[in-house]
């Protein structure tokens, strides 16, 4: 409910009115956090509900410590004139009874109304980060009393070359302050931004689990057991196939698979979760720089692997828990490439099937 958080009952009041019967997942978590003045590195997707879970806190604290001079305490930068405009529109439906006023600016149209918006004193600027710096290097804009700092979608911002404007504006902020970090996807670029920008943050994960990343082409081949191990075969003579990562349910089905592959003369290295520390991080570093081209694992040793634009993922047998299916295909089709994974489905596999696709909400298509 979101009468159970600390806010104002004009705040409530626009929630009503907008209808929101309910705080969304990432509004649940990440509402309490920003009240108590936390960092925050969230993982959320447009859609989510993540404006108003940034938005709703911020109006919170900024009434909760008035102040009499005009110039911006809360800045929203966001990658597009679209996105601006649209959380720019749900800043002023959930400010509509607080006497708090926002500026909006974005590139691509005149500076001038910006440049009066912003003279006649706002609380909060929402604004794409070249813009922003224009103003701010003809002191159109203050940025020396901004006490929270949101970075929206700021995985896109770096994909548009954002970083450069968003160094320079962050120089001119406040280091004591309140940073949050929104991000659909956790590039290494976004990870050390986040290092550098954050201090001891509150991560809040809530990008949908149950569905594979949308660059995955995912297919099930029908195959006997015995038949698994040929057809294995012939899918890595594919040229096309420089590395593959092949899951198997057991450590045993593990090391066996390994030793078959091995003595088909492919450089193979194999990781579960008998294996010491060393031995895992000895296979995952021969698999990542290529003395491996196939890499054996369970999926307890999938969880954390952190392997970049993996192209190919073989499931041999489908695992035990279905969630772990979403887990072992998202090793493929990250940072904007494309991925490919199969699976090789016996009969006696088919309920575990059903039940992977139940929780994806469709079927796999089959590969013949
Ligand atoms: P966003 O992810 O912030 O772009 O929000 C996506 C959409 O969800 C917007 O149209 C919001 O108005 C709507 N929305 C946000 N929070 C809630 C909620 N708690 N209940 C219902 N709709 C919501």
């Amino acid at each position: 409910m979101f009468s159970d958080f600390t806010l104002r009952p004009q705040l409530l009041q626009a929630v009503t009115a907008l209808a929101y019967d309910e705080p969304t997942p990432i509004q649940q978590r990440a509402i309490p956090v920003v009240l108590e003045g936390r960092d925050l590195m969230a993982a959320a997707q447009t859609g989510t509900g993540k404006t108003a879970a940034f938005a709703l806190p911020i109006l919170e604290l900024l009434m909760r410590s008035p102040s009499l001079q005009r110039s911006p305490r809360a800045l929203i930068l966001v990658p597009t004139r679209e996105l601006a405009t649209q959380v720019s529109d749900s800043l002023g439906t959930l400010a509509q009874h607080l006497p708090l006023r926002a500026a909006l600016i974005f590139g691509g149209v005149s500076a001038r109304p910006q440049i009066d918006a912003l003279s006649r004193g706002v609380d909060i600027v929402v604004a794409t980060p070249g813009r922003l710096l224009e103003h701010l290097q003809t002191r159109a804009v203050d940025l020396s009393h901004i006490g929270v700092l949101v970075l929206d979608e700021a995985d896109r911002m770096l994909d548009m070359g954002f970083i450069r404007p968003i160094r320079r504006l962050i120089a001119a902020l406040p280091p004591k302050r309140q940073t949050l970090m929104f991000s659909a996807t956790f590039s290494d670029d976004i990870r050390s931004l986040a290092q550098a920008l954050l201090r001891d943050p509150v991560s809040i994960d809530i990008s949908p689990r149950n569905s594979p990343p949308a660059l995955v082409d995912h297919r099930v081949y029908h195959v006997d057991s015995a038949g698994k191990h040929p057809l294995l075969t012939r899918l890595l003579a594919n040229e096309d196939v420089k590395q593959s990562l092949v899951f198997t349910r057991t450590k045993h089905g593990a090391n066996r698979l390994a030793q078959r592959l091995a003595r088909d003369g492919h450089a193979c290295a194999v990781i579960h979760g008998n294996k010491s520390q060393a031995a895992r991080t000895r296979a995952l570093s021969d698999f990542k720089q290529g003395r491996a081209r196939i890499l054996v694992a369970t999926d307890i040793a999938a969880r954390g692997l952190d392997i970049s634009e993996l192209p190919h993922v073989v499931n041999f047998e489908l695992p035990h828990v279905p969630e772990d299916y979403v887990h072992r295909i998202g090793r493929t089709g990250r940072a904007g490439s494309r991925g490919r994974a199969v699976s090789l489905v016996s009969r006696d596999e088919h309920d575990r099937l059903r039940a992977i696709e139940k929780v994806l909400g469709h079927k796999i298509p089959v590969a013949v």
